[in-house]
């Protein structure tokens, strides 16, 4: 379970997040929906310390996740156990962010190895998910010599390499070109099906309706919006939710 609690964010004085309440249930699929600028990259890079909140908490399978204001004092937690912590949830981005410089086999490595799997079993784990994302056959290729669709579906065996709690995806199709997207789609699709906790940050309206538990629709910081699918998509009651969805239909 996530637990988002009054999240609030300036970049400067420009304020991004604006109290936020969110609860995500464990192995449930939460899509998010929301104009350009509206905030949702800077809410899945709260949950995953990427950003710091200036108010709230974000608390992560029991966990505190960034600070909690406790009156005027801030609770700080150490480098130790922010890499901890984001070590449990996954995250996957709109360009991949895969290593170069190592092949596929050593980008789903990396990480088990760093935190201190012995290399023979994060190897063979990465070799089932390398499979599973039906990629074994490129374990020894790099980066570049992959298609975009293939190279998320390694971003997303990476992130699996941790066996999170939840997995964040940041836009994870609209860097691809149209006919790879189905086939990333589809393995987050499969995620959802073994009972995964997803959080999407999607335009892939479709995949929503098909996919989501929950539709959580947010303009200028806040959530406008929430629902079932079929009652946010096709009976939205908010202005801004019946205009964004006009423009994405
Ligand atoms: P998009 O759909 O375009 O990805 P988004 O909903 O993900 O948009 P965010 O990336 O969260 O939006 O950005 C929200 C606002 O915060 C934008 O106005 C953006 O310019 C601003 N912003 C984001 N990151 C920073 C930063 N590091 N420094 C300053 N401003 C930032
Ligand atoms: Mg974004």
């Amino acid at each position: 379970t996530i637990e988002i609690s009054n999240a609030v964010k300036a970049f400067g004085d420009k304020p991004v997040l604006r109290g936020i309440d969110l609860t995500i249930a464990a192995g449930t699929v939460t899509v998010i929906l929301g104009p350009s600028g509206s905030g949702k990259s800077t809410l899945l890079r709260a949950i995953n310390h990427l950003e710091r909140l200036d108010e709230g908490y974000v608390v992560v399978g029991g966990e505190l996740i960034g600070v909690r204001v406790q009156g005027d004092r801030l609770k700080e937690l150490s480098e130790k156990q922010i890499l901890r912590q984001r070590s449990r949830i996954g995250f996957v981005f709109q360009n991949f962010n895969l290593f170069p410089h190592l092949t596929i086999l050593e980008n789903v490595t990396e990480a088990p190895i760093s935190l201190g799997v012995a290399p023979a079993d994060a190897r063979a784990r990465a070799t089932a998910l390398l499979d599973r994302v039906g990629l074994a056959e490129k374990a020894a290729a790099y980066p570049r010599q992959l298609s975009g669709g293939q190279q998320q579906r390694v971003a997303i065996a990476r992130a699996l390499a941790l066996e999170p709690q939840v997995i964040l995806f940041d836009e994870p199709t609209s860097a691809l070109d149209p006919e790879l997207v189905d086939e990333v789609l589809q393995v987050i699709r499969t995620l959802a099906g073994e009972g995964t906790t997803l959080v999407v940050v999607t335009h892939e309206i479709g995949f929503a309706r098909e996919v989501a538990d929950r539709v959580v629709f947010i303009d200028d910081g806040r959530v406008v919006e929430e629902g079932a699918p079929g009652d946010i998509l096709d009976h939205p009651t908010q202005p801004r939710t019946i205009d964004f969805l006009s423009k994405v239909l």
